[in-house]
């Protein structure tokens, strides 16, 4: 393995697609605040990361988002409020950026370059609007052809320099990847999935993923890295709530777990600013 980019999605559990914001926001429970123990164990193991903030939780989680800086980590957009880009026109979406990139810079005084789009909704029309704006880089590509809410993004024009990396000119494109078996993909590089399967089975997955792939890809959210408990409304249905909370109690530890074993298959980790560095494009 040579290169694993390890991501976080700031945002909040509310963000979540299948609950209801409002009602959620209005228990006044938040995860953000409890990145401090995720930070520290990416000191301990001498990971950098790369952040992607829903600008309206920024303000108020500003002495997070400093601090990641001030660790070495680096800091993108993950859009305004967590709605998905399909849902939206270009112009709706540019203007809503050009926001939310101010709000996440007006938190930390630094500038924003990176992106990814909610449940990883980009679309070419759309990373095109992204490209004018300025931003240099996104991540929002996933083959994932059984789930509904994600969809290929065309990248037609673009060259593959590596495993998971797409340039056109100093735009690069980073793929969250997956593992093909049979005819199925499997996203074990995050989210529900890397909660779901027990370490031993990931690091199963990990030697079939690593003779289809070089680079690696994890994402993963705030709501993932604490034992916090989630106040979900009673009325969620069974299979809504085991997404939520699957696996969550000892999940700080096996991605611990996961971490060391890329190292040890040789992987480095570093942020997507960086890579693009040693591209020659930052
Ligand atoms: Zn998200």
């Amino acid at each position: 393995m040579r290169r694993a980019w390890l991501t976080v999605d700031l945002e909040e559990w509310y963000h979540l697609d299948y609950l209801d914001k409002q009602a959620c926001m209005a228990t006044g429970v938040r995860v953000m605040p409890d990145l401090f123990e995720f930070l520290d164990l990416l000191d301990e193991e001498g990971v950098k990361a790369t952040f992607f903030c829903v600008a309206e939780v920024a303000e108020e989680n500003a002495d997070i988002l400093m601090e990641l800086l001030r660790r070495g980590h680096a800091l993108g957009c993950h859009g305004l409020d967590h709605t998905r880009l399909t849902d939206k026109s270009v112009a709706q979406f540019q203007e809503e950026t050009i926001v939310a990139r101010r709000m996440i810079e007006k938190a930390t005084g630094r500038p924003v370059n990176g992106y990814r789009a909610s449940c990883f909704t980009m679309e070419r029309d759309k990373l095109e609007a992204l490209r004018a704006l300025g931003f240099t880089y996104d991540s929002s590509k996933i083959l994932f052809a059984q789930h509904p809410l994600y969809r290929n993004l065309d990248l037609a024009g673009f060259e593959k320099p590596e495993d998971l990396v797409y340039a056109d000119g100093d735009f690069t494109e980073y793929e969250i990847p997956t593992l093909n078996i049979g005819k199925y993909s499997l996203p074990i590089s995050g989210g529900g999935y890397m909660r779901l399967f027990p370490y031993w089975l990931l690091k199963l997955l990990l030697r079939l993923y690593e003779k289809q792939h070089q680079n690696f890809t994890i994402y993963v959210h705030p709501f993932e890295l604490t034992r916090r408990a989630l106040p979900l409304p009673k009325d969620l249905g069974f299979m809504t709530r085991f997404r939520c909370l699957v696996g969550r109690r000892g999940n700080l530890k096996k991605l611990r777990k996961v971490i060391r074993y890329l190292k040890k298959r040789g992987a480095r980790f570093e942020t997507l600013e960086q890579d693009r560095k040693e591209r020659g494009l930052e």
